[in-house]
C-alpha cells in the first residue's frame, strides 16, 4: 500500500528523558507528560494519530527523542512507519496493524487509536496529554 504523506501539516516532538514532551502541531505546542518514556513515546504517537484522522489521510512526525532522531508518518488507522523527510511517498505492507502502547492506568496495550482501554476502560488510554495522568499508575501495574 502507498502512502501519501504531505507536506503540511508536520507534527514535530521533542521528547525529553524525563518523561514529558512538547508536541507542535500546526495550531499549537501542547505539553506531554507520562509516567515513564515509554507511556510518553506513545503519548506523541496519540496526539499525532489525532491530528491525521482529523485531516482524513497521513501526516509526518519528526521526533527527537533521548535515543536519537526519528522521521516518521502516522496514518488515521494507527499505523506508523519511517518515512524519509520530503518523500511524497512511503510504501507499507497492507498487513500492519496499529501501534499499541501501554494503558496509562493498567499497563495493557492499546491501539494508539482506542477511545478506551479493554481492561480498565480509563478513556484515552494511551494519551500523554498533561493533566490526564493518575498519580500512581504502579498500583494497578501488572508489569
Ligand atoms: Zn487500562
Amino acid at each position: 500500500m502507498r502512502i501519501l504523506v504531505a507536506k503540511w501539516p508536520t507534527v514535530t516532538a521533542q521528547v525529553n528523558d524525563n518523561a514529558r514532551a512538547v508536541v507542535w502541531t500546526s495550531t499549537a505546542a501542547e505539553n506531554l507528560k507520562a509516567y515513564n518514556l515509554e507511556r510518553t513515546r506513545a503519548g506523541v504517537l496519540t496526539r499525532t494519530v489525532q491530528v491525521a484522522i482529523q485531516l482524513g489521510r497521513a501526516v509526518a512526525l519528526n521526533v527527537t527523542d533521548p535515543d536519537g532522531e526519528w522521521h516518521l508518518a502516522v496514518t488515521p488507522a494507527g499505523i506508523v512507519v519511517e518515512h524519509t523527510l520530503g518523500e511524497p511517498y512511503v510504501d507499507v505492507d497492507d498487513d500492519l496493524m496499529p501501534v499499541k502502547g501501554p494503558c496509562r492506568q493498567c499497563n495493557t496495550p492499546c491501539a494508539i487509536t482506542a477511545a478506551s482501554c479493554s481492561t480498565c476502560r480509563v478513556e484515552a488510554p494511551t494519551s500523554a496529554a498533561e493533566g490526564l495522568q493518575l498519580l500512581n499508575p504502579s498500583a494497578w501495574s501488572h508489569a
